[in-house]
């Protein structure tokens, strides 16, 4: 196959979708896989999910590779030719080199089993994983092996981080919902004001550890009433994102603070909905050996890197259906950081990345 590649990740650049929107990326993608043959190409998966499965016909495992359609809702200040001509949503993640990879390898026939290609919708909102899973469409593709590499500012530019264990934190966003009852400014003492309840609350979070071993919460969004003088406020809402190492850790964080505001919220009534909910990514051991064994095979330097990533990836939804690793491919130490307005993926990590992912295939089917 002769796609050009980068051609292909900066025309995905240049018209990027949101998450749960990605009709137009996903065709761009369809195309472009239906030209290399596949023996299976099953589109709509999940909401706008593509997978094209490529098959030895002969008995072995099936090996996914994941990539993500997504872009951000963030505008774009890279300055680079190819930028985003739609306002107010870009690739600031990479998604659109991750995909440029994982076309790289479209058509490629594995010795044994069968190879499947995977673009997931929504990562960035945390659905698309879960969604993808729930598709009947996916059962029956379901892989033995799945892995994904995320593009790393920070690393030097091409070295592999990876290792067995937590690569990604678990996450979820609490929406509290507060309500007591406005009153005359001039009478608070009638009323019921959120606002003692919301500064312990900010001060109870602030106090949880901030490292992600134990857990850490993120106060987001806040906000109180009217922007009057003469109401007290009744009205109160927090956006606080809750993180831990763990599904477990984050399940014990969730419990604590549900029982901390059902202790402290007096005459308040709180809500909670949740939202944005991250499963920890745990690297299975022998994928990630698979994944060092292909770098080393490569000759690519391995890059010292403090596991599990504080962000989080859905790629840890398909944990429990699969072994996984999710492995690190360094952007260059001084590169702008994700989601940052000024990011732009480098192109010259797709070559690296198709190398990377071909040679893991060559080590599962060894
Ligand atoms: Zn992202
Ligand atoms: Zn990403």
């Amino acid at each position: 196959m002769s796609l050009d590649l980068s051609a292909l990740r900066q025309a995905l650049h240049r018209q990027p979708d949101p998450s749960g929107q990605e009709g137009g990326t996903a065709r761009i993608i369809a195309d472009a896989l239906r030209g290399t043959a596949p023996d299976r190409l099953v589109t709509g998966l999940g909401g706008h999910g593509v997978a094209a499965v490529y098959d030895s016909g002969q008995p072995g495992p099936t090996v996914m590779f994941r990539a993500e359609l997504d872009a951000l809702p963030i505008t774009e200040a890279s300055g680079v030719a190819h930028a985003s001509d739609r306002p107010g949503v870009a690739h600031l993640c990479g998604h659109d080199g991750h995909m440029a990879i994982l076309t790289g390898l479209a058509g490629k026939r594995p010795q044994r089993g069968r190879m499947m290609l995977l673009f997931q919708p929504a990562e960035e909102t945390g659905a698309g994983a879960r969604a993808v899973l729930a598709d009947p469409a996916f059962t029956a593709l379901r892989p033995d092996y799945a892995f994904a590499l995320h593009n790393m500012p920070g690393l030097p530019l091409g070295a592999v981080a990876v290792a067995a264990g937590p690569a990604s934190c678990a996450s979820v966003g609490w929406r509290i919902a507060i309500a007591g009852r406005e009153a005359h400014a001039a009478f608070p003492e009638t009323g019921n004001s959120p606002a003692p309840f919301l500064a312990r609350l900010v001060d109870h979070l602030a106090a949880l550890p901030h490292c992600p071993d134990a857990a850490m919460a993120t106060l987001c969004h806040l906000s109180m009433g009217a922007p009057a003088f003469g109401i007290a406020p009744g009205q109160a809402v927090a956006n606080v994102t809750l993180r831990s190492n763990s599904d477990a850790g984050l399940a014990r964080l969730e419990t604590d603070l549900q029982s901390w505001l059902d202790t402290h919220a007096g005459g308040l009534s709180v809500q909670i909905t949740r939202h944005d909910h991250f499963n920890a990514t745990v690297n299975d051991p022998i994928a990630a050996a698979h994944v060092n064994a292909a770098r080393a095979s490569l000759g690519i330097e391995h890059a010292a890197y403090t596991f599990p990533m504080r962000p989080s990836e859905d790629f840890g939804a398909f944990s429990a259906h699969a072994k996984c690793a999710l492995f690190f491919l360094g952007a260059g130490e001084t590169h702008p950081a994700l989601h940052d307005p000024a990011y732009d993926f480098p192109d010259a990590l797709i070559a690296p990345g198709v190398a990377m992912f071909g040679a893991i295939l060559a080590q599962v089917m060894g």
